[in-house]
């Protein structure tokens, strides 16, 4: 029989594990918290625990870490991108971002991606497979305890689409967010996705605070399905209906995120079709010009294509910021430094 992934588990289900086990209630509690408040590498740091039980829960089960086999600092920004090895040999990436507000992390939640969309590294050799919700977390732990640094904020937007693994995704938010673990605000937790009409509308009845980013970047069918193949099964009328769902059920408004390509989706026209789009949506525009991959042509906008974008959508009344382009030096777009470790190997 498989052994089960013990960080994969949530807290109710840790106690029934217990009760089948004939050990105290308590035991649930004091485990839960050896892996997602202290962090614990092993069970053979659980020291309040007897030695007897510690070696009959590394029998019944598996427990998640990841080592980090590669570690990069930005030089511009402090930025830190950690790839991460996973117990059957891949490697998934992960960022840390400094921000005036707060640390963040940026996860992957699957190994590889089978989306598609044009002007990403990380979907060039498709999907491998999806994240167990401890390989999640132990993103976001390792993360933290490498950097010696309190995590706020964590954002879905590494590698994979986090709607394609959405049963994972859940128990890792759920965890991510227990008051009786890390406790990470509901709120400082962002999902991007490449918009899954049914999983978005999913998404919003789960009775959760997180904000959902929409990977928009275009404003018609036509470009955004030479763009995003994902836009030849939902069209822009149900995704843009989708989003409204979303702010409706929850309340949070909506991130589009843009990515500004050269002579492709910048120019001034453009903007007025997004601002036309998008009107009426409870909503922030995050525009951030396309990290060229060497696989693709694609050329990102000039700077002052990008303020002349800005400037465009804020005549609307649209929030907007431009994303800083954070850890450039050091493969920062999506799947770009697995890819390269993957060549070298
Ligand atoms: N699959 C999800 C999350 C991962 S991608 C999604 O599509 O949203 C995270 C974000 O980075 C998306 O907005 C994606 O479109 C964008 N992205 C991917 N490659 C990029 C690149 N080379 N330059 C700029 N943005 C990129």
């Amino acid at each position: 029989m498989e052994k089960k992934d013990i960080k994969s588990l949530t807290l109710e289900e840790l106690e029934r594990e217990m009760a089948q086990m004939g050990e105290k209630p308590f035991r649930a509690k004091q485990l839960y918290e050896w892996m997602h408040i202290k962090m614990a590498r092993g069970f053979e740091e659980m020291t309040n625990l007897s030695k007897e039980f510690r070696k009959t829960c590394g029998e019944r089960y598996l427990y998640t870490t990841l080592d980090a086999v590669r570690i990069q600092e930005s030089k511009i920004d402090g930025t830190k991108k950690f790839l991460f090895e996973l117990d059957d040999g891949n490697v998934v990436e992960s960022v840390w971002m400094k921000y005036k507000h707060g640390n963040s992390v940026c996860i992957s939640s699957q190994v590889g991606c089978r989306m598609g969309c044009k002007f990403c590294a990380s979907t060039l050799d498709g999907l491998e497979r999806s994240l167990m919700p401890a390989e999640m977390l132990e993103q976001v732990y390792g993360v933290s305890l490498l950097t010696k640094e309190r995590v706020s904020n964590v954002v879905v937007m590494g590698t994979g689409e986090p709607l394609d693994n959405y049963e994972n995704l859940l128990i890792f938010i759920r965890l991510l967010t227990d008051e009786n673990g890390l406790h990470i605000s509901q709120r400082n937790v962002t999902v991007s996705t490449c918009g899954i009409v049914p999983k978005m509308k999913q998404l919003a009845q789960e009775g959760l605070q997180i904000t959902l980013a929409l990977s928009l970047h275009a404003t018609t069918d036509e470009k955004r399905r030479k763009l995003m193949p994902v836009a030849l099964k939902y069209g822009l009328d149900e995704l843009m209906e989708a989003c409204a769902y979303y702010f409706e059920k929850t309340g949070r408004r909506i991130t589009f995120e843009y990515s500004l390509v050269k002579g492709v989706n910048d120019r001034l026209q453009d903007a007025d079709e997004l601002a036309a789009l998008i009107k009426g949506q409870n909503c922030h525009v995050n525009l951030i010009p396309v990290n060229p991959i060497a696989e693709r042509d694609f050329v990102e906008s000039d700077r002052e294509s990008v303020y002349a974008f800005k400037n465009k959508l804020e005549k609307y009344q649209i929030n907007v910021t431009i994303r800083r382009e954070m850890g450039r030096d050091i493969d920062g777009a999506c799947g770009q430094l697995r890819r390269r470790y993957k060549m070298q190997a």
